[in-house]
């Protein structure tokens, strides 16, 4: 008997896991607004899954199905937003535990993480990403639980080897959890290469338009740390809005070809801008100058995603005045949509950022390439 070929994640992922309506045929998945779910004359519900709107939403059932299968995982969790979805791991340890995170990582992230582990009484020792015995030094034996990693790291683009962050994660005795948020299940599935978990601010690519604010976790295996973040969700009352999940199931169908053509302009542009009268250096892991380009080349398949920095000559001033100049790149920070935007990340972190004030941070979308690169031209000049 022949074996049935496994679809490709783009069939899958475009189709929603072929998904029909049981009771209706719609191909489509509806919005739930409900907040609560009948019980019939023998008290029973329904569908055992929904009784409370905090607790579940029909309309998360698909993308989360999406979202596993994507990533290699055993079950998906959709939050109201990234920063929601880790809290939800970070508040699964216990007071005493140690968390082990990049230095540069997603700003908002590690700040709140400063805070939390002040407050909630755990050890955080950060990492400098682009040493790669950083990571082994900081890490605790028995102490601690959590390894935090972002990769490529937002905004240095520094790449983290995931199945080297594992083993040290797992010998110490911790867990492995990655944003995966820039690269993606299109270019890196980090539970491939042993992490634990998986976090997405769905805000960004798996959404794709600029239009929500939605979180995702993803995890290995359905074990007691599972639960605990299950339970979070509830608990801190961290769910999508109906309307928004179901716009997230909607843009992740084209995730696939959004990512593919991000990828290949970002690294056209970044090959026109590097060696640039106006410009200092790009930062791109998909650059051969990059410090992670070879690593980046081994653990991300099918392109370097398209987020890069520009340091442009002539510091700050400069690096906004390019800003201020650009008609096509939209001036706005976040990343991962169809249009692409331009930000002076500095303004953006304020006082204390580790970025550099003449960086430039681009997230690529999916406009013709010739016009973003005619725009920042024009801008130089
Ligand atoms: N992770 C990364 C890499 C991010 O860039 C962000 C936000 O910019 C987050 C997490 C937080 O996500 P959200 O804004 O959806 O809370």
């Amino acid at each position: 008997m022949s074996k049935k070929k496994e679809l490709a994640p783009e069939t899958l992922n475009a189709q929603a896991l072929h998904y029909v309506d049981a009771n209706t045929g719609a191909v489509s998945p509806g919005i739930h607004p409900s907040s609560t779910y009948v019980r019939d004359a023998d008290y029973q519900l329904i569908d055992a899954r929904h009784s409370y709107g905090r607790a579940e939403n029909p309309g998360y059932l698909v993308a989360e199905a999406v979202l596993a299968k994507l990533e290699g995982g055993a079950a998906a969790l959709l939050f109201g937003s990234g920063t929601a979805a880790a809290m939800a791991v970070v508040q699964s340890l216990k007071p005493g535990d140690q968390i082990v995170a990049p230095k540069i990582m997603y700003w908002g992230l590690r700040n709140w993480f400063v805070k939390f582990c002040d407050t909630w009484g755990l050890g955080l020792e950060l990492f400098d990403a682009a040493d790669p015995d950083a990571l082994a030094n900081a890490v605790k034996k028995d102490r601690t639980k959590l390894v935090w990693i972002e990769t490529p790291c937002n905004p240095s683009w520094d790449i983290i080897d995931i199945a080297a962050a594992a083993d040290v994660a797992h010998r110490a005795g911790a867990l492995l959890a990655v944003d995966s948020t820039v690269a993606t299940p299109v270019l890196t599935q980090p539970i491939k290469y042993g992490a634990d978990i998986v976090v997405h601010s769905a805000t960004k690519y798996l959404n794709g338009h600029c239009d929500i604010v939605a979180g995702a976790v993803v995890t290995a295996k359905e074990d007691e740390f599972w639960e605990s973040v299950c339970e979070l969700r509830i608990d801190n009352g961290a769910i999508l809005g109906s309307f928004e999940a179901f716009l997230l199931q909607r843009g992740m169908r084209t995730l696939y070809l959004r990512i593919n053509k991000a990828c290949e302009s970002a690294l056209i542009l970044a090959k026109h801008f590097e060696g640039h009268a106006s410009v200092e250096a790009v930062i791109y892991p998909g650059l051969q100058s990059h410090p992670g380009h070879e690593l980046a080349r081994r653990q991300m398949d099918g392109g370097f995603g398209g987020m890069l920095c520009i340091q442009v000559k002539g510091g700050a001033e400069e690096a906004l005045n390019i800003v201020k100049k650009c008609n096509v790149f939209t001036r706005a920070t976040s990343f991962g949509g169809v249009e692409s935007l331009i930000e002076h990340r500095y303004s953006i972190e304020g006082e204390g950022s580790p970025v550099p004030r003449d960086w430039l941070r681009l997230s690529i979308g999916i406009e013709a390439v010739d016009d973003l690169i005619a725009d920042l031209e024009q801008a130089f000049q």
